[in-house]
């Protein structure tokens, strides 16, 4: 049960998430400036090649790092293009140009509408050991698109990344040939929010419980190291981020009737269709769907619908493939944990155990061998032998305690439900004040090893 309440929680294949917005492509280029604070610890000389700092060249391979545009082979130093050049996110489709040192460091990050990158941080808010921030403005009534249940807004121009000038920086070429301490890569750290910048959130933030190598791994992962230069280049899980923002991207949905819902649960059998949700252009691109149900099925139809025999709940992994004009064959997987949830109807059970007097403990025995197939419960307590009138309590958590007023004989009904259905059970049980270690009465089986129970209770209490 602690296992699958787990898997519930979990992130999906797609372990990067959205900030909720995007550059719309009218939006394109991104247009972004450097404000003339040049930062202690890095370079202060211009590169002959380029005749720019080297804060503006890493700049601009920060941006490079993630889409690499023919821009990125002409813009910086021809040693960079050969040495660093790291798989990027080719089917993602986003153009940036830098525009130049604009002075303008003091004070505020203004929303002035332009895109900057400052060495200094000029409200100080980076106190608490934040390397750097993205200052993201989102205009929440311009919608853009939609990526799965994530509704993605446009920005409004302006956005602002800002470099903690506390910190010691390090270029890559510095900390690989030697460091030591607590040197920041900037060129990781602003690749890091450059992700930020298109519209990336965090693939694990500092409380998830991040079991997966590619979210450690990803360069959009809440924090990095000292002295490191991994996240310079993008993984997997940022490349299927940033693809569903800039690229060809598919993603299918469960048909259900709750529009806000992306998972379904019912009774056995349950049909379960699902649709795909891309662009028009995309939809037209896709060669192939590998659909895995999660209860060994297959299907390679482009949206199937499936029924569920069993009870179980089911991990939904679809593969699609596509062949676009931009960057030809690609291809990614869609896996949902746990979104079909599939129950019989609910068995109930229960046992009363005397403890003193005439208060009595519940044992439920209510069947919960699949997680979510019972998701609620009803006790209720009537006077004599049926179930008829109406009940003296009632209780709704799990194993509620009884205190009965007199004794004598009642029926206990205990009611279950779940997506299966709902159904009862009731016992007719004889309360009777608990006297000693030998007195056996009752109707269940239950009452009897109740007593031995108590007994125990008794014994230590005597010690
Ligand atoms: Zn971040």
């Amino acid at each position: 049960m602690v296992a699958a309440a787990l898997l519930l929680l979990a992130p999906s294949a797609f372990g990067f998430e959205l900030t909720g917005w995007m550059y719309a492509p009218e939006q394109l280029p991104i247009d972004f400036y450097m404000t003339d604070y040049l930062e202690d610890s890095l370079p202060q000389e211009i590169d002959p090649e380029t005749e720019r700092y080297y804060q503006e060249n890493v700049a601009i391979k920060m941006f490079c790092n993630w889409h690499w545009t023919p821009y990125c082979d002409e813009a910086l130093p021809s040693r960079w293009v050969t040495d660093y050049q790291y798989e990027d996110a080719n089917c993602a489709i986003f153009d940036y140009e830098y525009q130049g040192v604009n002075p303008g460091n003091e004070g505020e990050n203004p929303s002035d509408g332009m895109v900057k990158f400052y060495w200094d941080d000029p409200k100080d808010a980076h106190a608490s050991g934040v390397n750097a921030v993205t200052i993201s403005r989102a205009d929440y009534t311009n919608y853009v698109k939609r990526v799965g249940a994530t509704k993605i807004y446009g920005v409004v121009p302006g956005n602002d990344i800002v470099f903690n000038n506390d910190i010691d920086w390090g270029t890559t070429e510095e900390i690989e040939s030697g460091c030591s301490g607590d040197v920041r890569g900037v060129e990781a750290t602003g690749t890091h929010e450059v992700g930020h910048l298109l519209g990336m959130a965090h693939s694990c933030e500092q409380d998830d419980s991040c079991s997966s190598n590619a979210l450690q791994n990803a360069t959009m992962y809440w924090s990095g190291g000292p002295c490191a230069t991994d996240r310079n280049s993008i993984n997997d899980d940022d490349v299927s981020g940033i693809t569903a923002l800039y690229g060809p991207f598919v993603r299918f949905n469960i048909i259900t009737e709750n529009e806000d819902s992306t998972a379904v649960s019912g009774k056995a059998p349950l049909e379960v269709c699902f649709e795909l949700e891309a662009e028009d252009d995309t939809l037209d691109e896709i060669t192939g769907v590998e659909w895995a149900f999660g209860d060994g099925e297959t299907s390679t139809e482009l949206e199937p619908c499936h029924t569920f025999e069993t009870q179980g709940q089911f991990t939904i992994n679809a593969t699609f493939s596509g062949v676009s004009d931009s960057c030809g064959d690609w291809a990614h997987t869609q896996r949902e944990l746990g979104i079909v949830l599939v129950c019989g109807e609910p068995v109930p059970g229960f046992e009363l155990l005397p403890v003193s007097g005439l208060t009595y403990q519940t044992l439920n025995q209510t069947v919960v061998d699949t997680y979510g197939c019972v998701d609620g419960l009803t006790w209720e307590v009537f006077k004599g032998g049926s179930a008829s009138g109406e009940p003296l309590f009632s209780y709704n958590s799990w194993s509620p305690k009884f205190v009965f007023e007199e004794e004598g004989e009642y029926t206990v009904r205990l009611t279950a439900v779940g997506p299966g259905g709902e159904s009862s059970v009731e016992n007719v049980i004889e309360i009777n004040k608990t006297r000693s270690c030998s007195t056996s009465s009752g109707t269940s089986a239950g009452f009897g090893a109740g007593i031995l129970a108590l007994a125990g209770l008794l014994l230590r209490r005597r010690r």
